[in-house]
């Protein structure tokens, strides 16, 4: 709907300016808007063609493009899902929501689950602004050491319904999308690591669908890449030839099968997904083999605009990012688990999105986009309706905060108070810690 209404966009703004032009200066404005009207004369003339249409195309062109417009805006909107996969969605959704939201949710916990202490602070509440599925959230702050998590947390039965056709099924092909369009990020992960590191093997945990290890084989040739997920993701990866082999399933659980295999393991955006992060770390110094390297990179929660924008900052993504480690407190588990921090990345990671993503994240609750079938009821069809103009009408906002994002990312550069932050650690070469 919204690339419908930003493609017809265009002819709509010529027609607008020619009426305008009509009324403020009425001979230059007839002059031109007939000028446009034989258009299509000029372009057949001196050609063989012609169009059995053209004559009336020509007599009746000041009034399609409104019209076109009005009847598209009140058309019977196609769904993007084949009705009968949406209306099967539908029934097994109306069917996970039958006892409400409570199931989803584990009993608040009393401390923190990064030092145990039972000083806590409610930080923000927030409902799901990225899927729109119910259900609000909250995240607490430990006032003891800055971690930052969601409490009560969301019980397995609530983790499957808000990644349900989220990175796959009916959400598949949107993350495609987004992860192509992220290859510099990408390659900025990969060399990370020191060139003269020349690992043999790399395990990319949360690898998804397997982009980054399709690209870091770029900057690593000879270096073989796995990949671990916890989504049917991973064995499309493997099938495509991304990854050598696609581990589905928890990291802490398949660990020990791996043991001392991996020269380096990756966790981009993967700890913060986690119930347990500590566990996650044991289990990455497990694979990993003595002096093997260890790359996180976390959302920072101790941004400015993450206050600043509260719910609409994009990392935040609620309810599925369910912790947000201080780099200090990062940096201490590291070292408890056997790894010493070789490197830190603060400004030079942070990713220019953060006040273009809360627009859009403020016209997608405004102006939801229909049939999904998570929602009921569905959105009142005036709002449905609205959404593509009010997203062409948005498109300035969108570019001039887009400009914005590039001269914030600029100055943040040399600071901590980017979105995102990297820690890049080496194992201990005695293999303890
Ligand atoms: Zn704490």
């Amino acid at each position: 709907m919204a690339i419908t209404a930003v493609a017809m966009a265009p002819p709509l703004l010529l027609w607008l300016t020619l009426t305008a032009l009509m009324v403020t200066a009425p001979v230059i404005g007839f002059l031109a808007t007939v000028s446009w009207c034989l258009q299509p004369y000029l372009v057949f003339t001196g050609t063989s063609l012609r169009p059995a249409d053209l004559h009336g195309t020509c007599a009746l062109r000041w009034i399609q493009p409104p019209w076109r417009w009005v009847r598209t805006a009140l058309g019977p909107w196609q769904p993007r899902v084949p009705c009968d996969v949406l209306e099967l969605a539908r029934k097994d959704y109306a069917q996970a929501l039958a006892e409400g939201t409570t199931p989803f949710f584990e009993g608040r916990r009393p401390d923190c689950p990064w030092c145990g202490s039972s000083d806590l602070a409610t930080f923000l509440r927030s409902p799901d602004l990225a899927q729109h599925k119910p259900g609000h959230f909250t995240l607490e702050q430990c006032r003891q050491c800055r971690h930052i998590f969601q409490n009560p947390r969301l019980s397995p039965a609530g983790l499957e319904f808000y990644y349900r056709d989220c990175y796959d099924g009916l959400g598949a092909k949107r993350m495609d999308s987004l992860f192509r369009r992220k290859r510099d990020a990408y390659m900025s992960r990969a060399a990370t690591l020191d060139p003269e590191a020349a690992p043999r093997r790399w395990l990319d945990v949360g690898a998804g669908q397997g982009h980054f290890c399709l690209l870091a084989q770029q900057q690593w040739p000879t270096t073989r890449f796995d990949g671990l997920d916890m989504s049917a993701g991973i064995t499309e990866a493997e099938r495509r030839g991304w990854v050598t082999t696609g581990i589905a399933g928890s990291f802490p659980g398949v660990a020990p099968g791996l043991a001392g295999s991996y020269d380096v393991v990756s966790m981009h955006h993967y700890l913060e997904h986690t119930r347990d992060p500590l566990r996650e770390l044991k289990a990455a110094a497990t694979v990993l083999r003595p002096g093997g390297h260890l790359l996180i990179e976390l959302p920072n929660g101790h941004s400015l605009l993450g206050r600043l924008l509260r719910s609409r900052w994009l990392p935040w993504l609620q309810p599925q990012h369910q912790h947000f480690i201080p780099a200090e407190n990062l940096r201490k588990a590291l070292h408890q688990h056997g790894f010493t921090v070789v490197k830190e990345m603060y400004g030079e990671t942070h990713s220019p999105v953060d006040l273009v993503a809360a627009i859009w994240l403020t016209l997608e609750q405004a102006f939801p986009e229909p049939h999904v079938p998570w929602r009921t009821p569905e959105p009142a069809r005036w709002r449905s309706m609205l959404r593509g103009p009010a997203i062409v009408a948005a498109l300035p906002v969108m570019v001039i905060a887009t400009a914005a994002d590039r001269v914030l990312a600029r100055l943040l550069r040399r600071t901590r108070g980017g979105n995102t932050y990297r820690l890049l650690a080496q194992k201990h070469s005695d293999g303890g810690p």
